[in-house]
Parts: structure tokens; sequence; C-alpha cells
């Protein structure tokens, strides 16, 4: 399940004390998910023992973002096969590299979003992706094309 700011903050203090920088705990909140911030930021949460439980469960629930790509694309190697399907699938791909990775050939340009390596995924270029930046798109055709579910969003 993509993770989302409410349950985030409905661990954090809810002081709005601002020593994170951010006017309230739930600002904090949207940029601890954009990676914007760190957890460390709080220093409430780590100074005060009465977080200590709260703190806890925050961890576990960020581990996830340690693993996420800028876009909060996360590629689990574990379970991708190597198909190449979200490479070929890809819109930009098929868009700005119509003869290569778009078709399931060798990338023939210089920045693909995706290449096969050793029968794994690696991600190159995550600047390209729709789901990248202020006019991003929440794009999901590579996750659905996926026939190992290898691949997940943070959010949507
Ligand atoms: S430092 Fe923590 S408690 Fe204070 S506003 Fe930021 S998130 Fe809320
Ligand atoms: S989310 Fe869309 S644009 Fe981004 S890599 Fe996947 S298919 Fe390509
Ligand atoms: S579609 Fe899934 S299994 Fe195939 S290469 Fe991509 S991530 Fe790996």
């Amino acid at each position: 399940m993509p993770l989302t700011p409410m349950e985030i903050y409905k661990l954090l203090p809810k002081t709005n004390c601002k020593k994170c920088g951010e006017q309230t705990c739930m600002s904090f909140a949207f940029k601890l998910i954009n990676r914007e911030k760190k957890l460390e930021d709080c220093k409430p949460l780590f100074e005060e023992k009465k977080y200590e439980i709260q703190l806890k469960k925050l961890q576990e629930m960020l581990k996830p973002l340690e693993k996420a790509t800028e876009t909060g694309l996360i590629v689990n190697e574990a379970l991708c096969n190597g198909c190449g399907n979200c490479i070929v699938v890809c819109p930009v791909h098929v868009e700005k590299d119509p003869r290569g990775a778009g078709v399931g050939k060798g990338p023939t340009i210089a920045d693909p979003i995706y290449r096969i390596e050793n029968g794994k995924l690696i991600v190159l270029n995550m600047h390209a992706c729709r789901r990248y930046g202020k006019s991003r798109i929440l794009c999901v055709v590579c996750r659905e094309n996926c026939p190992t579910d290898a691949i997940s969003f943070l959010e949507g």
C-alpha cells in the first residue's frame, strides 16, 4: 500500500513547534514523503522519550523510502526476471527511442530510464520519467506491465 502523509502525521508529535523548519507537522509529513526532509529533522521525536514508540513505528514505516528512486518508484530486484517489458512499454522510451528501447532493442539514446544488466532491471535516469518534477503525471505503465510485480510506487 502506498504511504500517505496522513499516516505519517498521526505518528508525529503534532505540536507544530517548527524546529524542523516547517510551519506544521503535516507539512513536514509531506516533505518526508517527497524526501525533502529526513526524520532526523524532527528533533523532538529523538530527544523526548515519550515519542519513543512513535519514532520506532515511523522508522519502520519509512524504510521503503530508502530504496525509492527520485520519483518514488521502487524496483524489487529479487522479483525482477529481466524480461524487459517495463522498458518496452514505457511511453518515454516509445516516444524518444522508437527504434531501440521502445521496441525491445538496446537503447539508441544516451539517457534511457531503464536498462537490463545481468538479467536485472537497472534504473539509469529517473529524471526522464513522467512521474518526475513539478508537472509530473502519475504514470503506472511500467508497474502494470511487470509480470512479477517487481515495480511499485510510494504513492499512486
Ligand atoms: S519538528 Fe517535529 S514536532 Fe516540530 S513541527 Fe516539525 S514535525 Fe512537528
Ligand atoms: S512510470 Fe511511466 S514514464 Fe516512468 S518509467 Fe514507468 S512507464 Fe516510464
Ligand atoms: S517488467 Fe518487471 S520483471 Fe520485467 S524487467 Fe521490468 S521490473 Fe523486471
